[in-house]
């Protein structure tokens, strides 16, 4: 079982995408388990604040660190060896994520996810209270969230149990530092594209072959520099 702490803002966003699909059923089936904490309950004013004008001036607000770090050690624990929770802040400055980072992250018991919002959170919440940093990649959004919900994804279907088919997640991109070739299904023909009959002969060598060469050759056309990884 998963453990997932969200640490928002914004935590209505989180309702419907816990609710559906996937991580929906993993949720209701007890493989994955979620809770979401508004650092506003952490404030110490009636308003709820959770941001200041930045020192040294500039655009745009920062979020607090003592809302977050009181919400962060409420849900986690403070960082140190008896912490609960592996505690993660999304961040473009992070270590941009992979699939093996979610695997590593997937066989965790416990993770919190902390999202920052406007300018992004006061550097102390880091230094006290942040085990690691992630980023989606080389972009900016206004906020943690969607890179939190991508992480709850990718995590809860890797956890055992949660797709039906244990198959599914050892045959995808990015398994052997590989992209996954092309698949079909019915009908065999399509618009005047059939599917290639070695999918259709019943041999299972041959269909194995086959993936891994197209696999190869999507991967070479794509994502050399994944190749790299394997070939050297
Ligand atoms: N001022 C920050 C900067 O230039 O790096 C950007 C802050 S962004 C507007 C607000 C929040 O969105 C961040 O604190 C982070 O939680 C989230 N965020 C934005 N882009 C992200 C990315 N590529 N990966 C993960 N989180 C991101």
């Amino acid at each position: 079982m998963l453990k997932i702490d969200v640490i928002t803002i914004f935590p209505g966003l989180f309702t419907p995408f816990l609710d559906e699909s996937m991580v929906g059923i993993a949720r209701r089936e007890g493989l994955v388990e979620t809770a979401t904490h508004d650092p506003r309950g952490f404030a110490d004013d009636r308003r709820g604040t959770v941001d200041g004008a930045p020192f040294g001036g500039g655009p745009g607000m920062v979020m607090s660190p003592g809302p977050l770090v009181d919400a962060i050690e409420a849900v986690a624990g403070p960082r140190g060896s008896e912490r609960s929770g592996w505690v993660v802040l999304l961040s473009p400055q992070g270590r941009r994520l992979d699939q093996a980072k979610l695997q590593e992250l997937a066989i965790r018991e416990h993770v919190v996810l902390v999202c920052g919002r406007y300018e992004g959170v006061d550097q102390r919440v880091v230094d006290l209270a942040i085990d690691e940093e992630i980023s989606m990649g080389d972009f900016v959004l206004s906020g943690g969230e969607i890179p939190a919900m991508l992480l709850i994804e990718g995590m809860a279907r890797l956890v055992p149990g949660v797709l039906g088919n244990p198959e599914s997640v050892v045959v995808e991109s990015f398994q052997e530092h590989l992209l996954e070739g092309p698949q079909y299904t019915r009908p065999v023909e399509y618009r005047g594209l059939r599917v290639p009959d070695v999918l259709r002969s019943g041999d299972h060598g041959a269909v194995a072959r086959w993936r891994r060469e197209r696999a190869i050759e999507v991967t070479r056309q794509r994502r050399p520099d994944l190749l790299g990884e394997i070939e050297s």
